[in-house]
């Protein structure tokens, strides 16, 4: 997955942030334990000076020599360790007390290890492109475990509201329990206020979780980003994280303005999407007639053929948990 500027800027602000406060940290903890104990001080100071006095002894002539003084310095390196180790353990401390601990212990928070991107860095710039293009969602506040079906009626037609969404609810749960590159399209659909949106910030939710990079955005946001990019007006790159993401989230598609721009974008993103086989989940308030007039018959025609049609049912549970 490519990253905008934006976005590896703000990762590597991040990491030289974690280096800097586990620095910090650790200085803390030194100064904490010298001022009580300057015996630890003294054991610290002639730790350090170890690598110095270890160069020194190399630049002698002597192979002899070295040899011996090399193992005397080791002995001696040894027992201050011992020491040291002891006194943090008369104190309660643990052994690693006086160390600097990263985040990341393989690349010690510079984000690189052996030449190559560390794991860790990808991570962050996963979540990072996420939170870029997730607006003010209250992702917090949307999650399975809080979608309460019971402001869906049961007693509504011969298939109750409520057991619809029983059965959507448990399909979304289910796909981001078991998502992979190769889970279907799903396309949520039904009027406004039904809970398409909190169901989907659920799935990103978990799919981020194991490690996916998911993109969430308006529509509305997202093709305005997108047609800032293409007249110049911004430098970041949203395009690329829209058709390259493991999972694009399109919330409220249909309700953005209408041009020529917002059709031909959206189809494209769609089919971009479907030719690299990677999955997308849109929610709208359009049925199917709605999208085929504003988006054309190609749009309609993929989402009928390629997506999952998740048909929310009830009444406006926003409303409902307002009064
Ligand atoms: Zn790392």
């Amino acid at each position: 997955m490519k990253y905008d500027r934006t976005t590896l800027q703000r990762a590597a602000e991040e990491m030289v942030h974690r280096q800097k406060k586990a620095n910090s940290e650790a200085e803390k903890r030194r100064s904490f334990l010298f001022a009580q104990c300057p015996e630890a001080a003294e054991l610290d100071r002639k730790i350090a000076s170890t690598s110095s006095r270890f160069a020194a002894i190399l630049a002698q002539k002597d192979k002899e020599t070295i040899q011996r003084e090399i193992s005397i310095l080791q002995n001696e390196n040894l027992h201050w360790q011992k020491q040291l180790e002891k006194i943090l353990l008369s104190r309660n401390l643990p052994k690693d007390y006086l160390d600097v601990h990263y985040e990341c212990p393989i690349c010690h928070d510079t984000g690189s290890h052996n030449g190559q991107m560390c794991s860790c860095f990808e991570t962050l710039l996963r979540q990072t492109a996420f939170r870029e293009l997730c607006e003010s969602s209250p992702l917090e506040v949307c999650s399975f475990s809080d979608f309460d079906l019971r402001y869906y009626p049961d007693d509504d037609g011969d298939i109750s509201s409520r057991t619809v969404m029983k059965s959507i609810f448990d399909y979304c749960r289910c796909y981001a329990a078991d998502f992979s590159e190769e889970s279907p399209n799903i396309c949520m659909y039904g009027s406004t206020g039904l809970g398409k949106t909190h169901l989907s910030l659920a799935i990103a939710a978990e799919v981020i979780q194991k490690g996916y990079g998911v993109v969430y955005g308006s529509c509305p946001n997202l093709v305005s980003r997108l047609e800032r990019e293409k007249f110049g007006r911004s430098t970041e790159n949203t395009e690329d994280s829209l058709l390259e993401c493991d999972l694009l989230i399109l919330d409220d598609l249909g309700a953005e303005f209408s041009t020529q721009f917002t059709v031909a974008t959206v189809y494209n993103i769609i089919n971009t999407r479907l030719l690299k086989r990677l999955p997308t989940i849109i929610s709208t308030n359009l049925d199917m007639e709605g999208i085929q007039q504003k988006y054309t018959e190609r749009v309609a025609s993929r989402l009928i053929g390629e997506y999952t049609l998740l048909r929310f049912s009830g009444k406006d549970v926003r409303q409902l948990k307002n009064n």
